[in-house]
């Protein structure tokens, strides 16, 4: 275990120099304190965490203090936003401070986001409020517990530094670490800056650090391009089968390494809804919950544009193609999973399907369904899942059909139990959850925060006590809209 003093770093990506990257140092916030801080993540440098409670922690993550072999740079990328070009974005509120790498030899970046402006700010103020830096910090971490890639979280530090957006703020920081933080608009900024040289070292740079099994094929930007796309189509079936709405897939906002990346105002569906829309400002839906799947493959599309100095248009046309296919295999794969099926049967697809439409129209609680199904012995569960279903005849019709196929594969309740608990989590970062924590810690009690992080990073496991966190919302909390704001 170590102490803060001890992390060894390595800067690869500043290393590469100021095409890539400039040189800022963070703005401190004032009167720092520790809002909330993940033991999982900072095992990951191998921190002891009891780390988290020495006054250093927060003071270095609000930026008051810096390692000597940090090398804090602002990255530039530009990117499609909402379908439109964006030349020029880049870090405008985050820094890369550094790479550390833990005692398996593995790097992880620390990036500070909330540390002030940069060369890439625009009109920004370089800052992250509190209610968004809480959001960040609990998604990063639930993902992960659910097996969803993301990038991770260290912690939030707040302050007492006003921010203003729609109304007077409190700025926070929020420390995210992830083994890369180049993303598709890393490659289109130098595309359409016509750095075709720089783009060339950003691909080497990503191949030999994270991708260096592709540098053994006789086409190695090829095998990357067909890997990023391959971990993409895994993650958004992901994303899919778990009900979780990123809310902002421009490419800037999309990890070359297929992580969960740049949280926004995300949602994890309460009713299922394939058409919901979780970002207020998404007037015609661009991202909403089923879009998600097109939308990703445009992404890769727009990576695929960056691509064609080192890549021939038609493998990368060829590996286009592979996408949707990849993505329903997973998916499926997924969904059977959660239904407690264990052999795959060309009927799937549908089965699928018409419990979607049906959960749908009667807007059932997606996450609480899958749990209660697998809670007792099929006949049992359907009986008692029915009083959800506004369209009887068809939620039997449905039932007999599940209940068959369940039959059929035979085996016992208590492993189809286990099996099914196993993948349906019990608590699910809902968003009415996420606004009571926020606004006590708004008020300055972060006990919340805290007990929701620490429910939420064991959401497949029974918390006695905690069942409070795995209710339906209230009505207050059913439809809240998240502003863009952060
Ligand atoms: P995001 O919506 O957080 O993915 O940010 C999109 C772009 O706007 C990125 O280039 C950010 O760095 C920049 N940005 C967002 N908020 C701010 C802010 N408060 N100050 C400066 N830049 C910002
Ligand atoms: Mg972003």
């Amino acid at each position: 275990m170590k102490s803060l003093d001890d992390l060894v770093f390595d800067n690869r990506f500043a290393r590469l120099g100021d095409t890539f990257s400039t040189a800022v140092l963070p703005e401190p916030i004032a009167e720092p304190r520790l809002v909330v801080a993940s033991a999982s993540a900072m095992a990951l440098l191998d921190l002891d965490p009891a780390e988290s409670e020495r006054p250093e922690f927060a003071e270095i993550f609000a930026g008051h203090m810096l390692w000597s072999d940090a090398e804090p740079r602002a990255m530039v990328y530009s990117g499609h936003q909402f379908g439109s070009y964006n030349p020029r974005l880049g870090d405008g509120r985050g820094l890369l401070l550094g790479e550390v790498v833990n005692a398996a030899g593995e790097h992880w970046d620390l990036h500070l986001k909330g540390a002030g402006q940069t060369p890439y700010s625009r009109s920004g103020d370089g800052r992250a409020v509190l209610r968004s830096s809480i959001r960040e910090f609990l998604a990063s971490e639930h993902l992960h517990a659910l097996g969803i890639p993301s990038s991770r979280a260290l912690c939030v530090t707040g302050s007492s530094t006003p921010v203003y957006r729609e109304t007077e703020e409190r700025a926070a920081m929020l420390l995210r670490m992830a083994p890369s933080h180049v993303r598709f608009g890393s490659f289109e900024y130098l595309y359409y800056t016509r750095q075709h040289d720089a783009l060339g070292q950003l691909a080497d740079h990503v191949l030999r650090e994270h991708y260096p099994h592709c540098l053994e094929s006789p086409e190695p930007h090829a095998a990357l391009f067909r890997e990023v796309l391959e971990r993409n189509a895994e993650l958004i079936a992901r994303w899919q089968a778990y009900g979780f709405c990123h809310g902002v897939m421009n490419t800037d906002n999309m990890s070359i390494l297929g992580i969960t990346f740049d949280f926004g105002p995300y949602a994890f569906l309460d009713d299922f809804d394939a058409h919901f829309i979780c970002n207020h400002s998404d007037d015609s839906g661009r991202y909403s919950f089923s879009n998600q799947v097109p939308i990703a493959h445009w992404n890769l599309s727009a990576l695929a544009q960056a691509l064609t100095p080192f890549v021939s248009v038609k493998i990368l046309r060829e590996t286009l193609t592979l996408f949707l296919p990849l993505y329903q295999a997973h998916y499926l794969d997924l969904m059977r999973r959660r239904l407690g099926l264990q052999q795959a049967d060309e009927a799937d697809g549908e089965l699928v399907e018409r419990l979607l439409q049906l959960m749908q129209g009667s807007a059932v609680d997606y996450s609480l369904f899958f749990r209660r199904l697998g809670e007792d012995a099929p006949g049992m569960a359907l009986a008692r899942l029915r009083d959800d279903f506004v369209d009887l005849a068809g939620f039997d019709a449905w039932a007999q059909r599940y209940r068959a196929r369940v039959e059929n594969e035979g085996g016992d309740q208590a492993a189809r139990r286990q099996r099914m608990h196993a993948v349906n989590p019990k608590y699910v970062l809902r968003n009415y959850l996420a606004q009571r924590a926020i606004e006590a810690a708004e008020a300055g009690d972060y006990r919340e925060v805290r007990e929701l992080h620490a429910v939420l990073a064991r959401p497949f496991d029974e918390q006695p006590g905690k069942e409070g966190f795995a209710e339906r919302p209230p009505e207050w909390g059913k439809h809240l809209e998240i502003s863009c704001s952060s």
